[in-house]
Parts: structure tokens; C-alpha cells; sequence
């Protein structure tokens, strides 16, 4: 039987419908409509065009968009200084700190610069912090994008082994988390398991969070697996595939393509979560 497509893609047009009404209602009663400030440091050609595109998501949804770009030589001062000013315009209800910082930069000391009410990427100690209590607080988009996937397409996590490969803390860590907080048992493996294929054999949900395509292969997967893969890997004739193998579709009960799948996700919680940040 095939698997399910866990289509990101419509999803998140779908989220972002919801979310129009939602800022169009905030916006009449607020002096301002939800706002989002982003702070940027020139020369990175990808986050331009990321910048580009979360503009436009915010304009289509009517939400506000405030940018800042520094000099590609900004120094740490600067950048922090930027950062506070952004987080304290009382016009602005969410900060996004466009990554990756030019190397040399501190930023988890800018990070801390972002007033944590607005932090709409989940990405200050204190929301971190929240997450790993288990308290309400603005989660980081790209797993709470899984989540919502997981959720809209009515998964069962509780008492599920959910293997989540991968634990940076901006995805891989925080989606153990947030899959322990649906009462799924959760492994969280890594470049230091030694017997990866075994640990993903034995998940009802594969979480894939590496950056390495075709690492999860067919093979490793128990037969009717869910899998969600965060990865996004640009291989050398500029196709975009993730960190699942193709074939390995054919194993699944449920599976997230890519493109398609997490990554339109990632920017529909981004939205979100500036909702949120802004009292709605
Ligand atoms: P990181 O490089 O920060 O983390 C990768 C993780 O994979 C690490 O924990 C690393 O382990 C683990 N790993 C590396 N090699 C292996 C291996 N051979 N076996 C098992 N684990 C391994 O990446 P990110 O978390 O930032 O991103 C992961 C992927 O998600 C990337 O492809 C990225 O592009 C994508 N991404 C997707 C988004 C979306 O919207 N869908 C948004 C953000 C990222 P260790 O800790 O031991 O080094």
C-alpha cells in the first residue's frame, strides 16, 4: 500500500489561511497589525532569498515586516546592539534573527539580546527553557512544524518509540522534547550510535534531522513507519532531497516529502508564533 503523503505544502496554505483571519482580527484591535522584525547581516545569498520569502509570507497574511541589514563586517557589538533595538520598537511584536551569523560572531550572545516575549523562533535560553519544563512558551519552528503535521494528520504519539536521528538544538533535541510531551518514547540517536539501522528498526516514528541524504534507508525502517524528515540536502545538480532514500516510501505507512514537507511547515509556525508574540 502506498503511504500516506504528509503534505506540508498544503498544510501550511491551509495554516496560513487561518492565521490571515487571525491577524486581520488583531490588527483592528491593536494600534498596529502583528509585526515582524528580522535582523540580518549582509552576504549570505541564501538568507536573502529566506528573508525575501518570509516578507512575502508576512505581507500575503497581512502581518507587518520590519528588516534590518548590517554591514557583512559588523562587529558583535554592533549586531547585539541592533538586536536590542529591534526587540525593544514597541512596533514590533517578534524578533527573527536571520543564521548563520558571520563566522567569528557570538550567537548565542547576540541570542540573548532578543526580548523573549518576541522571540518567534524559539530560540532564547528562556524559551528553551520553558520547552524543556514542559510550560507554555513560543516553541522553535521547524519541530513544532512536524508537530503540527503530526497532529493535523491525526498521528497517535502516545506510547509510540519515536527515534529522533539528529540533536542540534534547533531541531533535533527540541522535536524529542515535544514528542515526549505527547507521551511518546523517545531515542534520541546520533553521529555517536553505533548501530543506527538497529535503533531505527525498532521506531513506529522516524524523525530524521541530519542533513545527509539517503542516510535512513529502506532497509532500516520497520514496514508502516511514520517518518518525518527535516532533512534538506541540495545535491550537486541542484535537486533538493532529504535524508530518507526515495525507496524507502515504499516501507512507510505515512511520509513527509521533500520539498514539500517540513519546510513549508517551518515558516507557517514562524507566522504563528508571531500571532502569538503579539496576543492572539
Ligand atoms: P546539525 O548539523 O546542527 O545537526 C545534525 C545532527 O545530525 C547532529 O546531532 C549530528 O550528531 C547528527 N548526525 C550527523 N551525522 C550522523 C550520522 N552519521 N548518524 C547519526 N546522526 C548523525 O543540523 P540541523 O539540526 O541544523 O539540521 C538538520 C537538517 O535539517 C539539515 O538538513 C538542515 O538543512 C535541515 N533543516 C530543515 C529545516 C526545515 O524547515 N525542514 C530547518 C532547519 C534545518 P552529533 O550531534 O553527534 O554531531
Amino acid at each position: 500500500m502506498p503511504p500516506i503523503i504528509l503534505d506540508g505544502r498544503s498544510v501550511a496554505k491551509q495554516i496560513r489561511a487561518e492565521l490571515r483571519e487571525r491577524i486581520s482580527m488583531l490588527s483592528s484591535e491593536r494600534a498596529h497589525a502583528p509585526t515582524l522584525g528580522v535582523l540580518q547581516v549582509a552576504g549570505d545569498a541564501a538568507s536573502d532569498r529566506y528573508v525575501r520569502a518570509i516578507r512575502k509570507m508576512c505581507e500575503e497574511a497581512g502581518a507587518g515586516f520590519v528588516g534590518t541589514i548590517l554591514a557583512a563586517n559588523a562587529s558583535q557589538s554592533q549586531i547585539e546592539e541592533a538586536t536590542a533595538a529591534l526587540s525593544a520598537r514597541p512596533d514590533v511584536d517578534g524578533v527573527l534573527l536571520q543564521m548563520p551569523l558571520p563566522v567569528g560572531i557570538d550567537s548565542a550572545a547576540v541570542i540573548t539580546y532578543i526580548d523573549p516575549r518576541k522571540d518567534v523562533d524559539g530560540v532564547t535560553p528562556q524559551s528553551a527553557g520553558l520547552l524543556m519544563l514542559g510550560q507554555p512558551g513560543l516553541r522553535p519552528n521547524t519541530p513544532a512544524g512536524g508537530m503540527e503535521l503530526l497532529r493535523r494528520y491525526q498521528v497517535a504519539l502516545k506510547g509510540i518509540h519515536a527515534v529522533v536521528i539528529g540533536r542540534s538544538a534547533i531541531v533535533g533535541r527540541p522535536m524529542a522534547l515535544l514528542l515526549l510531551h505527547e507521551h511518546a518514547t523517545v531515542t534520541i540517536a546520533h553521529s555517536r550510535t553505533p548501530d543506527l539501522a538497529a535503533t531505527v528498526r525498532s521506531a513506529d516514528l522516524v524523525v530524521a534531522a541530519v542533513g545527509r541524504p539517503g542516510i535512513i534507508t529502506a532497509d532500516m525502517l520497520k514496514p508502516g513507519a511514520v517518518v518525518v524528515d527535516f532533512g534538506i540536502n541540495v545535491l550537486a545538480d541542484g535537486s533538493m532531497v532529504g535524508d530518507v532514500a526515495v525507496e524507502a516510501a515504499e516501507v512507510a505507512g505515512a511520509i513527509t516529502p521533500v520539498p514539500g514537507g517540513t519546510g513549508p511547515m517551518t515558516n507557517a509556525m514562524l507566522l504563528q508564533n508571531l500571532v502569538r508574540a503579539a496576543g492572539g
